[in-house]
């Protein structure tokens, strides 16, 4: 088994325009780090003031729901560190999707969502957006000519996700981005797994970007936020429409903190992905493991696809354990886990193990066996090492 080398500095990403941003403290107070500032009410001069200002225009505030200096700061860094141009904040990641689906479709709509998307996207299609006359389809993110046969003209949204969750297919990107864009279907990527940092989304035509903040941008495990990014003025308006009619607001210490945390991600990006290198390539070696699923490994479905566009990867990776193990011994291998914690998310500094059961989740037979999703904190890897190790010993 092979894999690229981790990539050991935060070389081909600069974080350069999130530490020199244009940033203008108060009048006489020259201070780099940015203030927090907290609304509901914004005062206006006068009537003719608040009449002539506008929710669209960023220069002019008037309600805290619609944005304050912390929340525009953030929107701004964030879409430098992607490369777009507009972005809107929302109290979570799954926020931030309902928000995506809620500007982009309307009744007699269909969806098209990857068959590994992550899980509550495609509870809410079966739900929700049922329930409103929007119908949705799965397609597999390996085949794009597969997704170019399922567009239909009621399709008008295509979410992508690269890595897919849990079992981290790498989706051939450029050619599913092509397969929409020449049917004029919309593509909106989950790129939580990527940060802005593993490739540019925006460069390979992706027209909405939508991350959970709660990940790596965070990287505390303290905040919950998402973010929706454009480069495109007029779907900005059509999803800041969106966020205004439904209420869609952040806290302004919860804002400060990823502002806090930006600077750092390309770092932390970094040592999570060395470290989660590290332990899935000793994985790999191991008898009791059938398969390990990362995107830099050549046992990942889609690692051609990752090889292509990133040379990063998140430190975040699952492994099918053998098939003669039950249920229950998996269960008993993460219950002895010391150091890595039961607990679903990532991007803090914490290691996390979660058992998935594939069957329930998809049903499909390539996957036989019990799968285990490490997410790699920033602990050092020879003591994460000797707790799988310990824990691994709990399984014979
Ligand atoms: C965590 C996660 C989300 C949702 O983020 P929350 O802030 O927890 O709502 C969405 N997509 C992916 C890929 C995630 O990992």
């Amino acid at each position: 088994m092979t894999a690229t080398t981790a990539m050991t500095s935060s070389s081909d990403f600069d974080v350069t325009p999130l530490i020199h941003h244009p940033y203008r403290p108060p009048e006489g107070f020259a201070a780099p780090q940015a203030g927090v500032y907290k609304a509901s009410t914004v005062i206006f001069p006068n009537v003719a003031a608040m009449r002539s200002r506008d929710w669209r225009n960023r220069n002019g505030y008037t309600y805290g729901l619609h944005g304050t200096p912390t929340t525009f700061l953030l929107e701004e860094r964030l879409a430098a560190l992607e490369g777009g141009s507009h972005c809107v904040l929302a109290p979570s990641g799954l926020a931030a999707i309902a928000l995506v689906n809620l500007a982009m479709l309307s009744a007699g709509d269909e969806v098209l969502l990857p068959d590994n998307v992550y899980g509550p996207n495609r509870e809410m299609a079966r739900s929700e957006l049922l329930r409103l006359g929007i119908s949705h389809r799965l397609y597999d993110p390996l085949d794009a000519a597969g997704l170019a046969f399922m567009i239909s003209p009621a399709t008008k949204l295509v979410w992508l996700e690269a890595a897919g969750s849990v079992t981290m297919e790498f989706p051939d990107l450029e050619n599913l981005i092509a397969a929409a864009k020449a049917r004029g279907v919309a593509t909106a990527l989950d790129n939580t797994w990527g940060a802005g940092i593993a490739f540019k989304p925006f460069e390979l035509g992706v027209d909405i970007v939508m991350h959970a903040l709660t990940k790596f941008p965070s990287g505390g495990g303290d905040v919950l936020m998402g973010s929706v990014t454009t480069r495109d003025a007029a779907l900005h308006e059509r999803i800041k429409l969106t966020h205004m009619h439904l209420g869609l607001g952040v806290a302004a210490n919860d804002a400060e903190l990823i502002l806090r945390s930006l600077p750092s991600i390309g770092l932390r990006y970094a040592a999570h992905d060395a470290t989660a290198r590290e332990l899935a390539a000793w994985l790999a070696t191991r008898p009791e493991v059938a398969r390990v699923l990362h995107p830099a490994f050549e046992s990942c479905p889609g690692h051609a696809h990752w090889k292509k566009l990133c040379g990063a990867a998140a430190g975040l990776f699952s492994v099918m354990l053998d098939p003669r193990y039950s249920q229950a011994q998996v269960d008993a291998f993460v219950d002895a886990l010391q150091l890595f914690s039961i607990g679903y998310s990532w991007g803090g500094p914490m290691s996390l193990a979660v058992p998935y059961d594939l069957k329930a989740m998809r049903g499909d037979k390539a996957y036989a066996g019990s799968l285990v999703r490490f997410a790699i904190g920033l602990e050092s890897a020879a003591a994460l090492k000797a707790d799988i190790e310990q824990a691994l010993a709990k399984l014979a």
